[in-house]
């Protein structure tokens, strides 16, 4: 998807032409799929392959290069872009631009591009797979039975089919999530802030609501599957925890920060939420002491953001962000 292009003073086709003519170089500062960089060479790009590559030394880099290629780990800042002076294209080969300062690039002339489809089935599996480890409460049963101790009756879980879930975030991965939850006999709801969601959801026979307090209130089990902007930041929060049902089950897939994991863990240990289970997290990897407190709590399940760690997942971002790439250089 390309998301912004401006090309300041100079007429789309005379850019073409310009970027045909020099050999475009493309820096990669996050672990991609090798298909990545064949696409890119093959249509002769020159590509400089640096995963991993410090803050301090992308500073030095950027300047010589025409396009940036990152993950979610490498942040692209307005300090960034002011230093790559060349820049005309950034790519996110993902699905968030939360470590994008998008509105800056666009405003310089820097196309933003990601690939927002490719890894919505895998991190939709990764959301229901967190739910029912959650629900019985795997990562008890599994810390006692790596300790030798056959924990059986310890703790009891709880059972899906019937339980309201409320999807917050009807978009790709949500409506993926609300499906498959309705066939594991999952009453659905869907909240989301678009006009185009309630149609989704109709479609999906998936109830809708725009009232997020009312239904956190119903909810037996939430996921979160909204992008991480600033009304999203700390949506869930000491406020709307207080609201929820006593014993409800927290899954976040999405960006850490959507909720305010330290009131998250102090309801955790009150013991009005039953579960959580994140695949993302405020700061990863984790910082704070109480950051760690929350990770080994025995009724919480971390992953450490591997929803799109699929095979499958990674080599269809590969292909979609080459292909962004090509298509916004109109080089396919
Ligand atoms: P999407 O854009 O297809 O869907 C997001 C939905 O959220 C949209 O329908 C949008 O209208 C809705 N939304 C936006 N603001 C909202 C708000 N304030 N309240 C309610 N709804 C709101 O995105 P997607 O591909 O489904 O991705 C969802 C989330 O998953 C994103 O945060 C993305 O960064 C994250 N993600 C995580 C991983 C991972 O590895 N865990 C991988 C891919 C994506």
């Amino acid at each position: 998807m390309v998301v912004g292009v401006w090309w300041p003073g100079l007429g789309a086709e005379a850019w073409l032409i310009a970027f045909r003519e020099a050999r475009l170089r493309v820096l990669v500062t996050d672990p991609v799929d090798e298909r990545l960089i064949r696409i890119l060479e093959s249509h002769g790009l020159e590509v400089d392959y640096r995963p991993g590559v410090a803050r301090e030394e992308l500073l030095k880099l950027v300047p010589g290069y025409d396009i940036l290629v990152v993950r979610s780990r490498t942040k692209v800042d307005r300090e960034v872009i002011e230093a790559g002076r060349r820049l005309r294209l950034i790519a996110r080969a993902g699905v968030g631009l939360d470590n994008i300062d998008v509105e800056y690039a666009v405003k310089r002339g820097v196309t933003v591009v990601n690939a927002p489809g490719a890894a919505a089935q895998s991190v939709a599996e990764l959301t229901i797979g967190l739910m029912i480890a959650a629900a019985r409460l795997f990562k008890a049963h599994i810390v006692a039975l790596e300790k030798g101790e056959w924990s059986k009756g310890r703790w009891r879980g709880v059972e899906l089919a019937g339980k309201t879930l409320l999807v917050v975030g009807l978009g790709r991965i949500g409506l993926r999530v609300a499906r498959m939850a309705k066939c594991l006999g999952m009453r659905v709801v869907g909240y989301d802030v678009v006009d185009a969601a309630a149609e989704r959801a109709r479609e999906a026979g998936v109830e809708f609501t725009r009232d997020l307090r009312g239904a956190l209130r119903e909810a037996d089990v939430v996921t979160l599957h909204v992008p991480l902007t600033r009304d999203t930041y700390h949506m869930i929060n000491r406020e709307t925890l207080e609201e929820m049902k006593e014993g409800v089950i927290i899954v976040n897939t999405a960006r850490g920060p959507v909720i305010d994991t330290r009131a998250l863990l102090e309801y955790l240990e009150k013991g009005k939420v039953f579960a959580a289970a994140l695949d993302v997290l405020e700061h990863e990897p984790p910082r704070e002491e109480w950051e760690w407190r929350l990770v080994r709590h025995p009724r919480v399940i971390v992953t450490p953001h591997i929803g799109a760690e699929t095979r499958e997942a990674r080599a269809r971002v590969a292909e979609e962000t080459a292909y962004a790439i090509l298509e916004a250089l109109g080089l396919r």
